[in-house]
């Protein structure tokens, strides 16, 4: 099918695409990799008037680490986290997370900010920043808001976004010395979108779980923090005991689908399985195994 007729708008100026975004309120979509906006369109379950292509404002490239965060710019594509030395190095469940994206041709064009925006449950970044702690930098010609993601992903498909404001950066704080982090996904072939994931990051301090930071992908109606899951790590030892009950608590956060794909129960089963998993590998990773 062929998308509805829309005006095509490529500002040179973020000042520019913002008046655009004024100017046609609800009728107008901001397109940055199009990986999801274009589906959308050519199914007309989008059919918005106006596309204000953000692809030229220089100022929402780049990813970089400073002042102890990392700055992910709203044009910043998939492909360019997995190949960072910086996101490599330094923030290892992103690293994890973004080669597990879909594949090379959705990793080149789309963006990390596009997904957040996106809100699909099924989104492997929103879970990812929730237990990283990210916030989002959003700006309108009212100015300039600092959302934590908690925030940001409010329900399916739905974000505290307003139509006249783009997303600049996502800011990500940097590791503490002894941080570490996985994400772990199911999916039925490469490139698909998750039956299940588990985002999980963990700090540790002096032996103890610092802060632990977990999050569900694909079973509910947004990414889901297990904040339970969470808080029952803080403190303690790391044993496989205190993992099974994090697993638990993650597994009754969970509130997923049967569909195709399994049953609700065996989906909840991999939650346990990843969160137990994700803790074992991102506390190997903080204490340098
Ligand atoms: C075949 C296929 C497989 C995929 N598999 C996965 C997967 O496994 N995991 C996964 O997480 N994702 C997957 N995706 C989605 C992919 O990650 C998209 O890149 C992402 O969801 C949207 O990013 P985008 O830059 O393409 O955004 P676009 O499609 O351009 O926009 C998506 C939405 O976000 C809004 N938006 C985009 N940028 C901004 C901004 N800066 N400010 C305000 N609003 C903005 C748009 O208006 C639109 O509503 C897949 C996509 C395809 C086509």
């Amino acid at each position: 099918m062929l998308p509805a007729r829309f005006d095509y708008h490529r500002p040179e100026t973020m000042a520019d695409a913002l008046a655009l975004l004024d100017q046609h309120g609800d009728d107008a979509k901001v397109l940055a990799g199009g990986m999801s906006l274009i589906p959308l369109m050519k199914l007309r379950f989008a059919a918005p008037g106006h596309l204000v292509d953000i692809n030229d404002l220089a100022e929402l490239r780049g990813l970089s680490e400073s002042d102890g965060r990392l700055r992910i710019g709203a044009l910043a594509r998939h492909h360019e986290l997995e190949t960072s030395d910086v996101v490599t190095s330094r923030f290892p469940t992103l690293a994890s997370a973004a080669p597990l994206i879909s594949d090379p041709l959705v990793r080149n064009r789309g963006t990390v900010a596009g997904s957040l925006a996106h809100a699909d449950p099924a989104g492997d970044w929103g879970s990812v920043m929730l237990a990283v702690g990210a916030e989002v930098v959003v700006r309108s010609s009212a100015g300039e808001r600092v959302v934590p993601i908690d925030e940001f992903l409010v329900d399916t498909f739905t974000t505290s976004l307003a139509p006249n404001e783009i997303v600049t950066e996502i800011r990500v704080p940097s590791a503490a010395a002894r941080a570490g982090g996985a994400y772990l996904k199911m999916e039925r072939k490469v490139g698909d979108f998750a039956t299940v994931a588990v985002a999980v990051h963990v700090t540790m301090d002096e032996g103890h779980v610092g802060h632990a930071g977990i999050a569900l992908t694909a079973v509910g109606p947004k990414n889901i923090r297990a904040a339970e899951a969470e808080s029952s790590l803080a403190g303690t030892e790391p044993t496989e005991e205190e993992f099974a009950e994090a697993a638990r608590l993650a597994a009754e956060a969970a509130d997923p689908q049967s569909d195709l794909r399994g049953s609700a129960d065996y989906k909840r089963n991999i939650v346990s399985v990843f969160v137990r998993r994700g803790l074992a590998r991102a506390v190997a990773v903080a204490s340098g195994a």
